[in-house]
């Protein structure tokens, strides 16, 4: 009846017909039979790492509900001819009515299908029996009921091999199948099958079996074996046999044969032909310390043992990727598939090594890697990448650095702090003026803590544009050539230097202290003492408020400019929290211009918080006819925020302070980009022209040029040495 059909494992069956005929003895002969096959799965249960499949199979079985034809996919060795000959079973199981999920064992139909001689179940190699003929032979074979159960069960390996005419024989019998008939094709490459056939079967996509799957099944094998193989030589197993259990087991049968009943970790990478993994800890150790000795002894055992070096290799860019993966975050060694004594070995080693040498040294060795497969002499190409890989060091210098300038930072911030504070007489201000708090965490002052003129005897530190000069220094701190002198903190623009010398100045303008570049400026002329204490200004301005509002110009003054905002202020909403009762503005003389009220007006609106940014800063001023002043914006959205705030108290009361003939603000689209600017577009203007003439000025200087050829150096980005410098982002 099947003689048709050409059948496979022929010699499987013979041989296990004839350890059933050895009786007694068989127990002797049977560890001869390979592991792959003794441990073959009998049952769904048993089938590791495709529970999706199973599951819906004893479903469909316990439903009723079988398929006439199904597909199974997946790599080789993941379990799809062991799962069809456990479906075949489960059909034609003898211990109960009909199909089962789960397949007594022991009846004749089980053990028959177990040992490969049942005439029901008909095994065909997809490769060998390919042409139109052979499934010729096979349609006429299925019209024969099954001798002894209840279904015909054709099991085609590598289906994916049949000829194209051989598919389109198929197809009618597909189509309309005998109702005894159930057929089961396997194949590695679902993608060559014809669209004809995938819409008649039932599909299943086989999953590649999980490392930590595949030894957990090798330790039982093991245990069942009584081999004592170590369980990192089972991962090697594991991982040689890259998720096909069946692979993964004839690998056992190998070591089993070679090292016997026991194995080290050490004997299986022999058999195996794998890579020492010591060697490979040497090489990256010796990367990471920067030790070139070690790594070319590394490369020379490598070498020596007659391990492939594009092996070798690629196990290194495994290594260095677990060893990154490691150090990254706690959780994230959870992706690095190694036993626990590596895995303590890389989380020591991670630890020595900033991520940043590790990606470069990845980077470095994949290069090799691609180099090394196609080199004449790849040996020489790995030594030659030492050089390279020992000498990648961390990147830390600029972080130094910048660990380094904060440092000086809050000592020159700790020395100012108490040099101010042996002027004060009232011990209540200690708190508000703690200056040997870092710069960030200065407490906001609030608004309402700093009436406008305050005791002479008291320093408030205090936010604001206005410039504490030297000369508080000078009517309070002992002695003149102290700190101030010492370094010089370049700064922004010195304006009203000698006007603010005069104590009066002092005791109405709070001081300032700023973060910035600890930059000497380059100066052609020696200022003197003088000069340079009164310059000695620390600002913090920028960092925590935009500038307070200009002080009213005094008659006699009037011929100062009024202090002009320069940059782009940050504002933090915290630190500029509104107080509860408003404080209105200090009104103008009357000498002032409509320009300087108007600017005073939008100063005192900044001060009001980030909610006021954008009327104050992105706005400008378009005309004014009473009651109105008209002001455009440049954009949609701003003029949104603009007008949710344009009516608040504070507009009003700033208006009716400093412009007593308006009383509201008109807001408008500005047509496109042109006039007028907002003072955000003017002080970025401005800052762009101010590092456009800084540039220049660097460039053009003879002295510049020589510094710069001295030191092989080029001119990066200038950056104004009054704004900020760009502080590393760590939590202190
Ligand atoms: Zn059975």
């Amino acid at each position: 009846m099947c003689e048709g059909a050409k059948v496979s494992h022929e010699a499987d069956r013979w041989w296990c017909r004839d350890l059933a005929s050895l009786g007694a003895r068989s127990e002797n002969v049977m560890s001869y039979v390979a592991i792959a096959r003794k441990w073959r799965p009998t049952r769904f249960e048993d089938i590791v790492g495709q529970g999706h499949v199973t599951r819906t199979l004893q479903n469909a079985i316990r439903l009723e509900r079988v398929h006439h034809a199904f597909l199974f996919t997946g790599a080789r060795g993941v379990g799809k001819t062991t799962c069809a000959r456990v479906l075949a079973r489960a059909l034609n199981c003898e211990a109960g009515d009909g199909a089962t999920p789960d397949p007594c064992g022991t009846c004749g139909s089980c053990s028959e299908i177990a040992s490969g001689s049942a005439s029901d179940v008909i095994e065909i190699d997809g490769a060998s029996n390919n042409s139109v003929d052979d499934i010729r032979d096979l349609r006429d074979s299925v019209r024969y009921l099954p001798q002894r159960g209840r279904r015909k069960i054709y099991i085609v390996d590598e289906v994916h091999m049949l000829s194209r005419g051989a598919f389109n024989a198929l197809l009618k019998t597909l189509e309309e199948p005998p109702a005894h008939v159930v057929f089961i094709f396997a194949t590695t490459e679902p993608h060559k099958i014809p669209d004809t056939i995938l819409s008649r079967v039932q599909r299943f996509d086989f999953k590649r079996i999980p490392m930590v799957t595949v030894v957990e099944r090798l330790q039982k094998v093991c245990e069942g074996e009584g081999l004592k193989i170590s369980e990192g030589g089972l991962r090697l197993i594991a991982r040689a046999g890259e998720g096909s259990m069946r692979d993964s087991q004839s690998l056992l049968d190998r070591i089993a044969s070679f090292a016997g009943d026991a194995a080290t970790t050490e004997q299986v990478a022999e058999v195996l032909g794998l890579v020492d993994r010591a060697l490979l800890y040497d090489m990256l150790e010796g990367v990471v310390r920067g030790e070139a000795d070690r790594c070319l002894d590394a490369i020379d055992r490598v070498d020596a043992y007659g391990f492939d070096l594009s092996e070798f290799t690629s196990e290194m860019l495994e290594l260095i990727r677990n060893a990154t993966l490691v150090g990254l975050s706690p959780g994230s060694k959870r992706h690095v598939d190694v036993p626990e004594d590596e895995l303590d070995r890389l989380i020591a080693l991670a630890k020595d090594v900033s991520s940043d040498v590790l990606v470069r040294s990845f980077h470095v060795m994949l290069e090799v890697h691609e180099q090394v497969a196609r080199a004449p002499r790849p040996r020489m190409v790995l030594e030659m990448a030492v050089a390279r890989l020992v000498s990648i060091r961390p990147a830390r210098g600029m972080d130094q650095l910048l660990e380094r300038v904060e440092l000086l930072q809050r000592r020159v911030l700790h020395q100012v702090g108490s040099g101010a504070r042996l002027g004060r007489s009232s011990p209540a201000n200690e708190s508000e003026g703690d200056s040997q708090a870092p710069p960030r965490a200065i407490s906001a002052p609030q608004n309402v803590a700093s009436p406008p003129v305050e005791s002479a005897s008291v320093l408030s530190f205090r936010r604001g544009p206005l410039r504490k000069r030297a000369a508080t220094a000078a009517a309070t701190a002992p002695a003149p050539e102290s700190a101030p002198a010492a370094i010089h903190f370049q700064r922004g623009p010195l304006k009203r230097a000698s006007a603010e010398l005069r104590p009066e100045a002092v005791l109405t303008e709070p001081i300032e202290f700023a973060r910035r570049e600890l930059i000497e400026a380059p100066r052609t002329d020696a200022p003197s003492a003088e000069q340079l204490e009164a310059e000695v200004d620390f600002e913090r301005r920028g960092l925590l408020e935009a500038p307070a509002p200009a002080p009213p110009p005094d008659p006699s003054e009037s011929n100062l400019p009024i202090p002009q905002f320069e940059g782009i202020p940050v504002s933090v909403a915290a630190a500029t929290a509104e107080p509860e009762v408003l404080i209105p503005p200090m009104p103008l003389p009357a000498t002032a211009t409509m320009e300087q009220r108007l600017e005073a007006l939008l100063a005192y609106l900044e001060r009001g918080g980030a909610r006021f940014d954008a009327l104050a800063l992105d706005t400008a001023f378009a005309g004014a006819s009473a009651p109105a002043i008209r002001l455009v914006c440049p954009s949609e959205f701003k003029l949104r925020v603009t007008r949710s705030v344009q009516d608040h108290e504070r507009v009003k009361l700033g208006l009716s302070t400093l412009l007593p003939e308006y009383s509201r603000l008109e807001l408008q689209l500005r047509s496109g980009d042109g006039p007028p600017r907002t003072r955000r577009e003017e002080a970025r203007l401005a800052r762009e022209a101010r590092i456009r003439e800084l540039t220049n000025a660097v460039t053009t200087r003879p002295l510049h040029q020589q510094f710069l050829d001295r030191f092989g150096a080029r001119l990066g980005a200038v950056v104004p040495a009054d704004e900020p410098p760009p502080l590393p982002t760590q939590s202190r």
